[in-house]
């Protein structure tokens, strides 16, 4: 079947609850319902919680591989510190995207100075064949562009919406976009891509759907524009693209193609063996899990 004889409606998804450290998150994709959308294989809603100068996120360092991290604020900072040498603050606006490539490891911190409300999302992207194997980069940008609509704000985060085109890397064809909306939008889409839609504030309706904080609508392909019906202020994360070609295997931090692979990984971070280099971080590493298949 291909991909356009796909679903045309919408699939809403409910994500489930858990905690970083002191700040709730909604885990919405993936679900058992929902491993990928495009290139897109994870989203956690983070918050909003209050945090202090010394405690937020408090993430010590973990490993990853074959994924990008698109860290997006709405309320409050992190501080990125990462095993390149990277440390950023990430502020509302910007975006911190991190490249693993084979082998990367990251911390998510207390920035020292921030007191007061923290909110954003974290995504991960799959990496395809081509550049999963590659090295580690790490990009952080202060702006990006934005596109005004009758009924809000459009800021693209990664890759193109309509013309309007994210400075950040991308390796496949996916498309992430912060809508902030007080009115009814509709944006123009690809009928060949798969999308789905994250409420973070507010409510949209979608087909008649009401998409809220907590879940994940599937829109599947399609369509070849999006509209979204808003009857009270809405901030959503749009992403999209291309149905993701291979058949991804995900464990803990680590985004693979078969259980080796993530077999290896673990392998390689619990031993700690030269793949993973350290991160320059006060806080400890995070525990591990045992991996299902590890019998021992
Ligand atoms: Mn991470």
């Amino acid at each position: 079947m291909s991909p356009i004889d796909d679903t045309f409606g919408v699939d809403l998804i409910d994500g489930r609850e858990a905690r970083l450290g002191e700040v709730p998150i909604r885990r919405v994709l993936p679900t058992k319902g929902r491993r990928t959308v495009g290139a897109w294989c994870f989203a956690d809603h983070m918050g909003p919680a209050d945090v202090t100068e010394e405690h937020g996120l408090d993430v010590g360092p973990h490993p990853h591989i074959g994924l990008q991290t698109v860290t997006w604020l709405l309320d409050g900072q992190v501080l990125h510190r990462d095993s390149l040498g990277s440390e950023q603050v990430i502020r509302p606006g910007q975006l911190n995207l991190m490249t693993s490539g084979s082998a990367v490891t990251h911390s998510e911190e207390a920035t020292g100075h921030y007191r007061g409300t923290l909110e954003g999302i974290q995504l991960w992207v799959a990496l395809p064949e081509s550049t999963r194997h590659a090295e580690a980069a790490f990009e952080h940008h202060a702006e990006l562009p934005r596109r005004e609509y009758d009924g809000g704000v459009a800021t693209v985060l990664i890759g193109d919406l309509d013309g309007t085109t994210s400075p950040a890397r991308r390796d496949t064809d996916h498309l992430g976009v912060d809508v902030d909306l007080h009115a009814t939008t509709t944006l123009p889409v690809h009928r060949d891509h798969e999308y789905a839609v994250v409420a973070l504030r507010g409510a949209v309706d979608v087909d008649g759907y009401r998409i809220r904080p907590g879940a994940l609508a599937y829109l599947g392909t399609g369509r070849d524009e999006l509209r979204l019906e808003v009857s009270e202020p809405a901030r959503l994360m749009l992403i999209g693209g291309p149905p993701f070609p291979e058949r991804v295997a995900m464990w803990w931090n680590f985004v693979a193609r078969d259980r080796d692979e993530l077999d290896a990984a673990y392998r390689s971070w619990a031993s700690a063996d030269d793949r993973f280099r350290a991160v320059d971080s006060p806080l400890p590493r995070i525990p591990f899990p045992r991996p299902p298949w590890s019998r021992a």
